[in-house]
């Protein structure tokens, strides 16, 4: 099999992830670095004994030796593979790791794979079938969203329940709060960027008691690709890449506003004071003004009255990799263009 010369001269951002027990993380590892480095490309992948999460990019024959040889490992074999816009600048260098967890939940003795991926977790709803139950069970039916707080600030799914996090840390937490205790012998669909976070949090939830949980497959992402802005998903979409943000149609409906003007916007800045990492909806014109860039708290607002007239305000970066995974924002699993894994 030859390379065309399209092959040989574009570049693509593969998106991917599986559960599948492994035996040796660090064994695999190893073999997924020296592969990465020998086609050229980088980006990050997570391995952990319940399997892998990635996100790569390079040329076009790159990506296909890649996804030809990860298949060649019999857990993998399955897996499939998102293709987006992007390449291997997408990605400043290769970080293959090995972690307790693929995505961050703090629960790596509480999940459990097989063969078949997560034991125990949510049913997987294909989008018709979720726009279906909605048919049949009506209200009855509560959304749960699976990602941080802070994206379900620009676009979430229809009356959906947005638990109060900041990391997937904080999860499980949230569960044992008794705060959703009211939805446990509801319907209960999670779904999250791309549907890895969902893997995990449909079998936490069915441990705590909630005893009708579904996922999405392929998550928002898959669901926005099929019905846009005409289902049951109102809003933005928060991405992991550069583009912050995306939208599925010309009609999305506008829900973001500018924490300080009130004015509309989808795009978020990074808060002024460098030791807050908190991420905030600003409108360009109080993002640019270092007197405004700030999230609200009282040590950040003086921080910002204290740059004013000096630096500019920059504009948030969280960038492509398993975003999902960290834990630490969110999620992987972006695939209409160029994103994250999930
Ligand atoms: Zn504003
Ligand atoms: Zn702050």
């Amino acid at each position: 099999m030859g390379n065309s010369y399209t092959d040989l001269h574009e570049s693509r951002i593969l998106l991917y992830y599986c559960f599948t027990p492994i035996a040796d993380p660090t064994a695999i590892m190893l073999w997924q670095r020296a592969l990465c480095e020998k086609l050229g490309l980088t980006g990050r992948i997570l391995i952990s004994k319940h399997g892998i999460n990635g996100t790569v990019g390079g040329t076009i024959a790159s990506c296909k030796a890649y996804t030809k040889a990860t298949r060649q490992y019999p857990g993998f074999k399955k897996m499939e593979f998102k293709w987006s816009e992007g390449g291997a600048e997408d990605f400043p260098k290769l970080s293959v790791k090995v972690r307790d967890e693929i995505v961050a939940f703090g629960a790596p003795e509480e999940l459990k794979v097989d063969e078949n991926g997560v034991v125990g977790g949510g049913v997987h709803l294909k989008p018709q079938q979720v726009n279906d139950l909605v048919a049949e069970r009506g209200d009855e039916v509560v959304f749960f969203d699976g990602r941080n707080a802070m994206e379900a600030e620009i676009g979430k799914f229809k009356n959906a329940v947005v638990p109060d996090v900041n990391t997937t840390h904080d999860f499980i937490r949230e569960l044992e709060s008794g705060k959703y205790d009211w939805m446990k012998d509801k319907p209960v669909v999670s779904y999250c960027t791309g549907g890895i976070r969902c893997e995990i949090l449909s079998s936490l939830m069915k441990n705590r008691g909630f005893e009708e949980v579904y996922q999405i497959d392929g998550g928002i992402v898959r669901y926005g690709e099929q019905f846009g802005d005409d289902g049951l998903w109102e809003g933005s979409l928060y991405v992991f890449d550069k583009r912050m943000h995306m939208e599925f149609s010309d009609h999305s409906k506008q829900l973001g506003y500018c924490q300080h003007c009130g004015a509309d916007t989808n795009l978020f800045h990074n808060c002024i004071n460098g030791s807050c990492r908190k991420q905030i909806l600003l409108c360009d014109d109080c993002a640019a003004s270092t007197a405004t860039a700030h999230c609200g708290a009282e040590e950040c607002a003086s921080v910002a009255s204290e740059t004013s007239g000096a630096a500019e305000a920059t504009g948030a970066s969280e960038t492509g990799g398993a975003a999902e995974a960290t834990g630490a924002s969110g999620a992987a699993g972006v695939t209409g263009t160029s994103g994250v894994s999930s």
